[in-house]
């Protein structure tokens, strides 16, 4: 029996990269994708999947819950920040969008470990500190009124992308760009259960539902 990621790579190599095997080989020669997307690692919400990006369209950085790090952390191994600064400088993408998305574990987490007061993460080496980098977005979210968990977490899901888009403004080559019209940011977020996507209007701070037509 074969490692399924072999499987996989097998069915890969006999359809998907056949069909694309023109395109695979002029990417050969470099990459020049025009959106930067940052979404969380979580097995659901590939953007390449949900965006039906071709190789070669997005650059994508995944971590847990989709978090943009301060920009004035010193001295820490990032690889957050280095894919941000490869992107806004060598590769010049015009759009950089964070993707967030519904039953994030991360947000959870961050929700539950504010409401003990910081007991129940404070343990964990890397992941607790991560992802209280979204308790500020939490806060704002606890201040409003919500009917359910459900929409609580929604509120800071939304909240957390709006957060670290304006922490992605703290970057001076992302700053650069963005003065000069040459980069522009966004959010989006993805509801695994219905398929919906909340695309941000970055003017108004407001999700709005895509609709086919
Ligand atoms: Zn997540």
């Amino acid at each position: 029996m074969q490692h399924p990621l072999i499987q996989g790579y097998l069915r890969f190599r006999q359809n998907r990269y056949l069909e694309q095997q023109k395109l695979y080989e002029t990417l050969a020669e470099g990459q020049s994708p025009k959106t930067m997307i940052i979404a969380c690692a979580d097995s659901r919400v590939d953007p390449a999947t949900i965006f039906d990006a071709r190789p070669g369209e997005l650059f994508v950085i995944r971590n847990v819950a989709n978090i943009v790090p301060p920009a004035n952390q010193e001295g820490a191994f990032h690889g957050t920040a280095a894919g941000i600064e490869f992107a806004a400088t060598a590769l010049g993408v015009e759009e950089i969008i964070v993707f967030g998305h519904a039953s994030c574990g991360g947000i959870k987490a961050c929700l539950h470990d504010h409401r003990q007061h910081h007991q129940t993460l404070s343990d964990s080496k890397y992941l607790g500190p991560w992802v209280q980098l979204a308790d500020e977005s939490i806060r704002h979210v606890l201040a409003d009124h919500h009917d359910d968990e459900e929409s609580l977490q929604t509120a800071a899901e939304h909240r957390s992308i709006i957060d670290s888009i304006e922490r992605l403004k703290e970057y001076p080559f992302v700053a650069e760009r963005i003065a000069d019209r040459s980069l522009k940011l966004g959010g989006a977020w993805f509801s695994v259960r219905s398929g919906e996507l909340h695309w941000l209007d970055t003017d108004s701070g407001q999700f709005s539902t895509i609709n086919e037509s």
